[in-house]
């Protein structure tokens, strides 16, 4: 390497900076807990740095690229979604951006699963009632009972990765799935598992017939008896179908008064004051977030109402963190490992990154044909992305970049 590739982490990476130095990466690391103050990336942008690892917690706009104009090759974010990076400046910079896509997949989705038993089931309340010694007599149905999950129908929104790897977990309960999706319908998906619930069934190991199917979102919402959310955040300027607040009053009334909500993308997609409304009035019967519009969740929010307290789980953002996705025995743990992969793999030949990347771009150039029309700044228009000795050749595409991969911006 002829100069030496300078890297600035907002936050503690762990191991993985050990792997970047090794390789001869000069790599400075934010060393506080909490997210650096916006000036303190701009400093470092402006010092110079090739490139920039990033979490959600950090806004990278036009203010940043403009501080690294000339300088700055690839913002690297440790995270799946890219909600704080501002896509269109990244494309006016030409400045490309990278997340850390599929390797919290399961991790996320086996969380949304359980954060949707815990909540039917009641985990937190009956807990409660044991510690605080309110547990005075055994009753059939007092003080209080849970929902049964097994063979319900839940609504799956936003049929991606971690949209999938949920659904998978709902064939072991049995449920049947309703999928919406306005931009690719998995259908190959769809039938084999179809094909799986009909044998469990031939099989004799569930009565009724489980069933999948795609519908229209009001359709899916009406339907179920669960709603589990896994799609990224687009703002209303950002795509034709928008999720920014798509959940608010309308589309809360329209669900069962017996239903639950579960949230384990990104916290905007609820209008949390609506929530809390058609919790306290009984719209819906309770919900599961880990994800807020304001993060730490502020200590005025409606969500804490102590009148929903026993419908309503407050998670702090958790659903990725696994000890095998965050670190792992191999040293980095996947994500922070993928983030920095990812912020070399311009300048890195590995294997895995040549594989890792030909099949993430295979499969965006597929999404892409499939896409819905998006703002003209945050299509991509004819990419060919250079990582180190590897060229992917995209075909001559225009498609927005709501479906991205490891490598998401354009040159
Ligand atoms: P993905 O891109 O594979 O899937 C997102 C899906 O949502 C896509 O199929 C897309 O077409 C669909 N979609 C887009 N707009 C939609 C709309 N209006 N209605 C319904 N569906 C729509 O992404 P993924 O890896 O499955 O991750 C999904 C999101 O989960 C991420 O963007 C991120 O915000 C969130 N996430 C949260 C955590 C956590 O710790 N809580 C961890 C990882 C990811």
């Amino acid at each position: 390497m002829d100069k030496q590739f300078r890297v600035f982490a907002t936050c503690d990476i762990g191991e993985a900076i050990d792997v970047l130095r090794k390789r001869g990466y000069e790599v400075e690391v934010y060393p506080h807990p909490e997210a650096p103050p916006k000036a303190v990336i701009l400093n470092k942008v402006r010092s110079g740095v090739d490139g920039l690892i990033t979490t959600l917690r950090d806004q990278i706009d036009a203010e940043v690229f403009e501080a690294g104009k000339g300088s700055l090759k690839v913002v690297a974010q440790i995270a799946v979604g890219f909600d704080n990076i501002n896509r269109a400046d990244a494309n006016r910079y030409k400045v490309p951006f990278t997340h850390t896509a599929d390797v919290l997949t399961e991790a996320t989705a086996e969380f949304a699963f359980f954060m949707l038993g815990a909540l039917a089931r009641r985990m937190w309340t009956a807990e409660h009632l044991t510690r605080d010694n309110q547990w005075g007599f055994w009753h059939p149905y007092l003080p209080f009972l849970g929902d049964e999950v097994t063979g319900k129908t839940v609504a799956v929104i936003g049929t991606g990765r971690i949209g999938l790897a949920f659904i998978k977990k709902c064939v072991g309960f049995d449920m049947n799935v309703l999928c919406y999706d306005p931009a690719y319908q998995n259908d190959a998906f769809v039938k084999t598992i179809q094909e799986i619930h009909d044998l469990r069934h031939q099989r004799g190991l569930v009565k009724e017939r489980p069933w999948i199917r795609y519908v229209p979102f009001e359709e899916a919402l009406r339907e179920a008896d669960f709603v589990s959310v896994h799609v990224p955040l687009l703002r209303n300027e950002e795509s034709d179908t928008p999720t920014y607040h798509l959940f608010n009053e309308r589309t809360l009334s329209l669900m069962k008064p017996t239903a639950y909500v579960v949230n384990t993308s990104r916290g905007p997609v609820v209008d949390e004051a609506a929530l809390a409304r058609a919790l306290r009035e009984n719209w819906i019967a309770g919900a599961a977030l880990d994800v807020y519009e304001t993060e730490p969740l502020p200590e005025d929010s409606p969500l804490r109402d102590p009148a929903i307290a026993d419908r309503c789980r407050l998670l702090p953002h958790f659903a990725s963190a696994a000890r095998i996705t965050r670190l792992s025995e191999q040293g980095n743990g996947r994500t922070l490992r993928a983030g920095s992969d990812r912020c070399v793999g311009r300048q890195l030949r590995g294997r895995y990154h040549k594989n890792a990347l030909c099949r993430e771009q295979r499969r965006v150039c597929r999404l892409n044909r499939r896409l819905q029309k998006g703002p003209r700044e945050n299509r991509w228009t004819g990419v060919v992305f250079q990582i180190g000795n590897l060229r992917v050749w995209g075909r001559k595409f225009t498609g927005t970049m709501d479906r991205c991969g490891p490598l998401l911006g354009c040159i």
